[in-house]
């Protein structure tokens, strides 16, 4: 039996991309596939008092389970309510790649769907993308479409190579779609290995810096839709401290680079209303574990190492909320 996202206690995402525009921030999407990272979300966004887009992929859903990934969520608005946390919190699919898969997780309480049709040639990006945003308004549930290919991996997502959206193409495609809002391509990729180190330059401290995001792109996309709401993915800023704990700790990752935070706050500030991060809190969970376990080889608890690590990632998130995405104390 369908359900809506209204009785879970989730919103759409039209208020708080609205709010975000007004109020130059942006909304933090986080991904769960765990108890301990969904806690550490809702913790970190209920203190800094920030809208929350909970997010789940088509990874988490092979990993946990739709039904179970859904149920999780909706506790975890509860234990929010409970906690005095009156953030408003949505329920996102992320990377959707059908129809009837946003169609299954709109009737299961989903209250934003993602439709992700950027790989198709563009007329049928459209028409799927339209099909999609017309179920989903019966229920009053927001769509994210895409335009353009953000170059990495994330789950399932793959791609080669980026390929910049089309500002002349984004005003068509919000028209004849009728979508709520809108992934684009403007430099940033998904995964902890966003650049080659050739494609990068070096700063004092020999810390990789990637080529800047394309503001002029940002720019000429706003002027076509103004006050339409655009989505940033593949965000992270792979912080150097956690990569360097994880290779301290017997971690062997090679010249991971992010989009740097500064950049990011630079996009909040326009329409960008929604940023997604994921492998900066993959990172920071790695990182902790490693520490625990190296520190204490006698520990076999399984609390004893992801509770520090859904300590950290609270605190991660905090930190994005107040200096990166300008989120916290906007709920
Ligand atoms: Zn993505």
């Amino acid at each position: 039996m369908a359900v809506s996202y209204k009785e879970l206690g989730f919103v759409n995402t039209k208020e708080m991309f609205s709010k975000a525009i007004n109020g130059n921030f942006a909304v933090p999407a986080y991904n769960f596939n765990n108890m301990e990272q969904l806690q550490a979300i809702i913790d970190g966004c209920g203190e800094s008092n920030s809208p929350v887009i909970l997010q789940v992929s088509s990874g988490a859903r092979k990993y946990a389970n739709q039904t179970m990934l859904r149920y999780m969520a909706e506790g975890a608005v509860k234990m929010a309510r409970d906690k005095g946390y009156y953030n408003p919190i949505a329920l996102n699919l992320d990377h959707g790649d059908s129809y009837d898969l946003c169609v299954s997780c709109i009737e299961s309480g989903f209250s934003n769907v993602m439709i992700d049709g950027s790989h198709l040639p563009y007329e049928e990006n459209i028409a799927l993308t339209a099909k999609v945003v017309e179920y989903a308004h019966k229920h009053d549930v927001t769509v994210e479409g895409e335009l353009g290919v953000l170059a990495g991996i994330e789950d399932d997502v793959v791609a080669a190579k980026s390929i910049y959206t089309q500002p002349e193409e984004v005003e068509d495609f919000v028209k004849k779609t009728n979508v709520d809002s809108l992934a684009i391509s403007i430099g940033t990729s998904h995964g902890a290995y966003k650049f080659k180190p050739e494609q990068c330059t070096k700063d004092e401290k020999g810390v990789l810096v990637p080529p800047p995001l394309r503001f002029d792109i940002l720019e000429e996309i706003e002027k076509r839709i103004p006050g339409f709401a655009i989505v940033l993915h593949g965000s992270s800023s792979v912080l150097p401290k956690y990569v360097d704990i994880i290779n301290d700790n017997g971690g062997a990752l090679k010249a991971a680079v992010g989009i740097p935070e500064e950049q990011l706050r630079k996009a909040t500030k326009s329409s960008v209303c929604k940023v997604n991060i994921d492998s900066d809190g993959r990172l920071v969970v790695t990182a902790l574990i490693r520490q625990v376990l190296k520190q204490k080889p006698e520990e076999f608890d399984p609390r004893k190492y992801l509770g520090p690590a859904r300590e950290e990632l609270k605190k991660l998130i905090i930190q994005k909320n107040e200096n990166v995405l300008g989120s916290a104390g906007k709920a």
